[in-house]
């Protein structure tokens, strides 16, 4: 499985890392968790472009990760492709129904199916996922998937996220702001390093990264590096990993 950060950002713009999208694939499967705005550029940097994702799947509504939603919808519908499958948490049928009222225009244009999935197993894109229910600002779903790859969405850091997580090879984890930074509903990397703190993961990609992280990236791992000792990397937009 490779697994391509697309967009590493988060709501407020660094010039460097688009908003949140991350792409699986391997020989035959692909798809794509998040679609933040850039995503769809990336796909075409990244030499996979939207013709050949098929399938989205939402940790959440919040904008930063689905604001190209609409825009992946009308490229492959001018594209000639026929179908697009959104998955994600309850409210996501209410959510297409409403961008399409909206942007009239594009209803109908492509067979969209959509489903709503929760903390359970399921399956998307040939993927065998689970979901796990976050703690953030509006209900929100971390997925793992097999032995692989967990990604943990939008989150604070706490224990049960990171158990959750717990045996995987790769852990693409919220770190959102450096230490100092008064936040809730998303961690600060003295709050990551303690929740993983015993977690057994092969290697840890922070992303959803804000302006506030950038010339910080040293103390960020420093500080996590107090109480985890594990593989802690800052995810970049295009970085691939195979797993
Ligand atoms: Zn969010
Ligand atoms: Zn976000």
């Amino acid at each position: 499985m490779r697994v391509t950060f697309l967009g590493t950002g988060s709501a407020m713009p660094t010039g460097e890392r688009f908003q949140t999208g991350i792409l699986l694939s391997d020989e035959d499967r692909r798809l794509l968790v998040d679609c933040g705005s850039g995503v769809l550029h990336r796909l075409q940097q990244a030499g996979v472009g939207y013709e050949n994702v098929s399938t989205v799947l939402l940790t959440h509504h919040h904008l930063d990760h689905v604001a190209d939603l609409l825009p992946l919808l009308k490229a492959r519908w001018l594209a000639g492709e026929e179908r697009l499958e959104v998955v994600g948490p309850e409210g996501t049928k209410s959510l297409l129904d409403d961008l399409l009222a909206v942007h009239d225009y594009l209803r109908d244009r492509v067979d969209l199916q959509v489903r709503e999935v929760g903390a359970h197993e399921f399956e998307v894109a040939g993927f065998d996922v689970e979901g796990y229910e976050t703690r953030h600002s509006m209900p929100c779903l971390a997925y793992r998937f097999g032995d692989r790859f967990t990604f943990s969405g939008d989150s604070e850091a706490f224990e049960g996220l990171a158990n959750f997580a717990d045996g995987c090879a790769v852990l693409a984890h919220d770190c959102s702001f450096p230490d100092g930074v008064d936040v809730s509903n998303h961690p600060t990397p003295a709050k990551l390093g303690e929740a993983l703190s015993g977690a057994d993961v092969g290697r840890v990609y922070l992303t959803h990264l804000y302006p506030h992280t950038d010339g910080n990236h040293e103390e960020m791992v420093d500080s996590i590096g107090e109480r985890y000792d594990g593989d802690v990397r800052f995810a970049e937009d295009l970085l691939s990993v195979d797993i």
